[in-house]
């Protein structure tokens, strides 16, 4: 690393100790190895005012960086290039741009009155400047493309780029592959996927020599370029961090049409879009209507999601609600992480539980035990096996009293014994009475928050006519009461015609 010393000595500083020729040269060089420089260039006025810019050894220290011989140069203080800041600016500012390091050896200087100003100074130029140059190159930029001129010359797929003119070029041979592209998608009606898979296959040349991939030919398909206009000014970029920028779409109004050599017609472009748009709607009518709860299935053993996987070959596929934690490649490496809970069969499941929820739909007294069940699994089913329990006593102890009053009227026990033996059961019965009380207040407590009414209504609402339903249709109503399965396969046999059972739990919404 080469670093230039600059030094300078007024004969009024010789009388200063800090500012004398030896304690600088000494003290700069100190930095520089500091700093990993391997050699130096020393520049040094000896007997000149800061006053004028106009000295030997900067000169020549001046002539060196706009040669970018340097990597750093080192000076005591700024005070040292010049005695006012402007000067001190200008040649801070062309060290900056030589690409060269600016050091100054004076610690006290960052903290001095003059050293603040300074600093903040050069913060501000070169905000402003940086401003100034975004603002040039905009303005630049839309003058160029008023002028009918390509801005950026970006390389397109199937031109060649003329400098002089700043405007592309047909590239016959690569032409005939862009055409060929639009042919693929028009006449074949083959989507991006098949077009790429048949131009490898072909060994048809790609962009750049690259293999042919999706994205490359939607670009292709879309771009305006080939029926002859590009865009410019479309899109604006700002910085948002350090290396980070944001690419905004700027209003149409203010794009800036630019006239290029067309290389398909409007027709033939306009046609391409459209079955474009119509291939991507027959991909999302098949993800939508090939599985009905699609989206809203979770494992029951983990909590996680599962999602579609499909086996077999495609003319005898089956699909598969799987845990997450199975067919997610972030689980690859997570082996004890990965739930052992069985995949469901996804035409048996959507099945079921479209059934359940037609069932439902009639009947408000199962839609408030689903309700309850499905807000709480555990907990609600802990409950009512305590009830169930409380309820059994209840009865005991009912069947107790009526055989006290049985044998208090066949006189098997006097009046005394019995009506304290009916007391003891009238505590009891209370007690029970008060437990059941709470824990039925509970199960309420476990209910979602609609009430049990406005789910029925809103299922009843979404389940007429159920047996009409298209396939989209059906989508729609499960969706309208439901947001969430949690289910677990129950059954242990692994024979390939076993009926699989499930526990199934609907949460609504
Ligand atoms: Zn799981």
């Amino acid at each position: 690393m080469i670093a230039a010393l600059y030094i300078r000595v007024s004969t009024a500083d010789q009388a200063e100790k800090g500012y004398s020729l030896e304690t600088q040269l000494s003290e700069n060089r100190q930095k520089a190895s500091e700093l990993g420089a391997t050699s130096f260039v020393e520049f040094i006025d000896d007997g000149y005012s800061g006053e004028y810019i106009d000295r030997p050894a900067l000169s020549q220290l001046r002539d060196g960086l706009e040669r970018k011989e340097f990597d750093m140069v080192v000076i005591y203080d700024p005070d040292r290039l010049a005695r006012n800041l402007a000067h001190q600016l200008i040649i801070t500012d062309e060290i900056e741009k030589s690409g060269a390091k600016l050091l100054f050896v004076s610690v006290t200087f960052e903290e001095s009155p003059e050293g603040k100003l300074f600093y903040s100074m050069r913060g501000a130029i070169s905000a402003y400047e940086k401003e100034k140059i975004k603002e040039r190159t905009t303005r630049g930029k839309k003058g160029k493309a008023r002028q009918g001129k390509l801005v950026n010359n970006g390389r397109c797929f199937g031109y060649d780029y003329d400098k002089v003119n700043s405007m592309y070029i047909i590239n016959e041979a690569q032409a005939a592959i862009v055409r060929q592209i639009f042919d693929l998608c028009i006449k074949d009606k083959l989507g991006t996927a098949l077009i790429s898979k048949k131009l490898n296959n072909d060994c048809i040349p790609a962009p750049r020599g690259n293999q042919w991939i999706v994205s490359s030919i939607h670009r292709i398909l879309t771009n305006t370029a080939y029926r002859g206009v590009i865009y410019s000014m479309r899109q604006k970029s700002t910085k948002t961090g350090f290396s980070t920028r944001r690419i905004e779409i700027r209003p149409e109004s203010d794009w800036i049409p630019i006239k290029v050599p067309a290389i398909v017609d409007e027709i033939t472009w306009h046609t391409a879009q459209k079955q474009l748009q119509s291939n991507k709607n027959f991909a999302k009518r098949n993800l939508k209507y090939d599985h009905l709860l699609a989206g809203l299935v979770y494992c029951a053993r983990c909590g996680k999601k599962m999602s579609i996987k499909h086996s077999g070959n495609s003319s005898d596929r089956i699909s598969y609600y799987t845990c997450l934690t199975q067919v997610s490649t972030s689980y690859i490496y997570l082996e004890n992480e990965k739930c052992t809970a069985r995949r469901i069969p996804s035409l048996i499941l959507d099945e079921l539980v479209w059934t359940k929820l037609c069932e439902l739909a009639g009947n408000t007294k199962l839609i408030t035990q689903y309700t309850q069940d499905a807000s709480n699994p555990i907990a609600t089913a802990n409950i009512k096996n305590t009830l169930s329990k409380l309820k059994e006593t209840e009865k005991k102890i009912n069947t107790q009293k009526e055989t006290i009053l049985r044998w208090f009227r066949q006189q098997i026990i006097n009046g005394g014994d019995a009506e304290k033996q009916l007391d003891e059961i009238s505590k009891q019965l209370i007690e029970i009475e008060i437990t059941k009380k709470s824990l039925e207040n509970e199960l309420t407590f476990l209910a979602p928050q609609t009430s049990v009414a406005d789910i029925a209504i809103n299922i009843k609402k979404h389940f007429k006519d159920t047996q009409y339903y298209r396939d989209d249709e059906r989508r729609v109503a499960i969706r309208a009461v439901l947001d969430k399965v949690a289910v677990e396969r129950i059954d242990t046999t692994f024979a390939r015609n076993s009926k699989p059972e499930f526990t199934v739990n609907l949460k609504f919404l």
